[in-house]
């Protein structure tokens, strides 16, 4: 076994927590190694995840579209699935050498293997195979791994996680979605756009449970009417001669299904990390335990990003990582993780930020609601985008923004205004006095926060 030199800092895992952590730690003069058992930087986020889902649900809205304007014969000459995944592998190819030349120019390190944790006294041992790395401080930035159900093991074949999903090289008859969240939806409009019978199976009586309800409701009309079928307060109970049997309000379902995406979740990945080595301490959720300064029980190792506490989304893991980082170098920078939007990217996109009226409910917190229709906004009457509404939530008494929900083309663009406006503790008010460039999908956000005090201009 050989030694290395020592770093200023180790960070295990580079996805969109450690490949921004190891940035920021050169940006600030640190000297930092970044490992990863993937060969490609950019985590789950670039490779199996945000950027490749994106890409196919880009593509297929492009084949469904051109299917429409010059029909079916047109959209597949244009858009057949090899074209599909040849746009999904251009796409992390390209965005995985930019984190590559990036982090590199940057004078990060940059190690390919299984990273393990030996030890972590005053310096920090890592194995990666045959070397030991040694630094003063360790960031664990490891992520998460798909969530397995007891009644439906993967196999890798029919029963898969969205690591399949995004590759299949034949289009399934049926697939059953388990999960009506993020990944099951977006994944299902994919290979709902392709043709395929996709069945979605959610447990909660609405999917996309993050949201009030009259947001999933919207969606799952807008997700059915474009052809996905979509089964709420339905239990799974297995899955045996190629059927998925269910139970929804005391009646058994059969769904026929040459695949089945388990999409209910995702759980911390620390296994093989080594974490019992040195004693860091996980929640009963498997997280691993950090304080304001994701600092874990053992001093000198940081974790962050999906392995933590917190919505597993990207842009928050970039959040960690930079705030991680900054107050090891002494800084003091702030994350209001209140005001983390969260996004599904189908058509129509919902996006939200905040609280949820469930939510102000359950804590009694006063609140009124503003609504506003696209079918008032002109730009959305103009270019076919006309389904859906943006919904502000407003404190009753002081007015102040609580939340905000889009749902209808652009809500994920749209959401970055609600988010700008809360961070600075914007009133309905100032929101309702922004001036927002016309025609723009922007202006129902506006007539929303006008609608919370009945004065909407464009709606009765
Ligand atoms: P990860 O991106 O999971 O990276 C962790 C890295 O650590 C991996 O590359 C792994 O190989 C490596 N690793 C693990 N253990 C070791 C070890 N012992 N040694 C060396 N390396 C190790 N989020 C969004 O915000 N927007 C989206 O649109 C979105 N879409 C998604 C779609 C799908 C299908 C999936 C699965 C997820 C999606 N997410 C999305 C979630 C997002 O991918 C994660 O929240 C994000 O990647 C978490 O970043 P991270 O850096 O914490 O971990
Ligand atoms: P999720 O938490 O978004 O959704 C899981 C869904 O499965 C929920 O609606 C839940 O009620 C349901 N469910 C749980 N157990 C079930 C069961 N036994 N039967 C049927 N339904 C069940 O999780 P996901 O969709 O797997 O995504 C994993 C993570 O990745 C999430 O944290 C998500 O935020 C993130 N992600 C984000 C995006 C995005 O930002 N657009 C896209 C994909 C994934």
């Amino acid at each position: 076994m050989s030694a290395s030199e020592e770093f200023d800092v180790i960070i295990i895992g580079a996805g969109p927590g450690g490949y921004v952590a190891a940035i920021r730690a050169a940006q600030l003069g640190m000297r930092a190694l970044i490992i990863d058992k993937r060969a490609e930087l950019g985590g789950t986020c670039l490779n199996v995840g945000c950027i490749p889902s994106k890409a196919l649900l880009h593509a297929t809205h492009e084949r469904e579209r051109v299917g429409q304007l010059l029909g079916a014969e047109a959209a597949e000459k244009a858009f057949n699935l090899d074209a599909i995944h040849k746009h999904r592998n251009q796409t992390v190819k390209a965005l995985v050498g930019g984190v590559k030349t990036l982090v590199g120019k940057r004078g990060v390190m940059i190690v390919s293997g299984m990273a393990v944790l030996k030890s972590a006294g005053e310096t920090k041992e890592i194995q990666v195979g045959e070397i030991v790395y040694r630094a003063k401080k360790v960031i664990l930035a490891t992520g998460s791994k798909t969530a397995a159900l007891p009644n439906l093991p993967f196999d890798g074949k029919t029963v898969v996680t969205s690591d399949e999903a995004i590759a299949f090289d034949e289009l399934p008859r049926n697939l059953v979605v388990v999960g009506g969240g993020a990944i099951g939806l977006e994944l299902g409009q994919v290979w709902s756009r392709m043709g395929v019978n996709v069945s979605v199976l959610e447990f909660l009586p609405q999917i996309a449970p993050a949201y009030d309800t009259d947001v999933a409701t919207a969606l799952e009309k807008s997700l059915t009417k474009r052809g996905m079928k979509i089964f709420t307060s339905t239990r799974v109970e297995g899955f045996e001669n190629g059927k998925i049997k269910a139970m929804r309000e005391g009646e058994t379902l059969e769904f026929p299904a040459d695949k089945v995406l388990v999409a209910v979740g995702r759980v911390p990945n620390s296994d093989g990390l080594g974490l019992e080595n040195v004693s860091v301490v996980k929640d009963s959720r498997g997280r691993v335990k950090v304080d304001v300064n994701f600092e874990t029980n053992v001093k000198g190792v940081f974790a962050i990003g999906d392995l933590i506490e917190g919505p597993m989304l990207a842009h928050k893991a970039e959040e960690d990582g930079v705030v991680c980082v900054e107050r090891m170098a002494g800084m003091k920078p702030h994350v209001d993780y209140n005001l983390v939007p969260g996004v599904i990217y189908t058509d129509p996109e919902v996006a939200s930020v905040g609280q949820t009226e469930r939510q102000l409910n359950e804590k009694n917190i006063p609140f009124k609601v503003g609504k506003f229709p696209f079918t008032g906004n002109g730009r959305a009457l103009s270019s076919h985008s006309s389904e859906g509404f943006a919904k502000v939530i407003a404190h009753a008494q002081s007015d102040r923004i609580l939340g905000v929900q889009v749902i209808g083309a652009a809500a994920s663009e749209m959401i970055a205004a609600a988010v700008a406006h809360m961070t600075y503790g914007g009133s309905a008010e100032d929101f309702a006095r922004t001036s927002c460039a016309h025609p723009t999908l922007g202006e129902a956000l506006k007539e929303a926060a006008l609608a919370t005090d009945k004065r909407a201009i464009h709606w009765l």
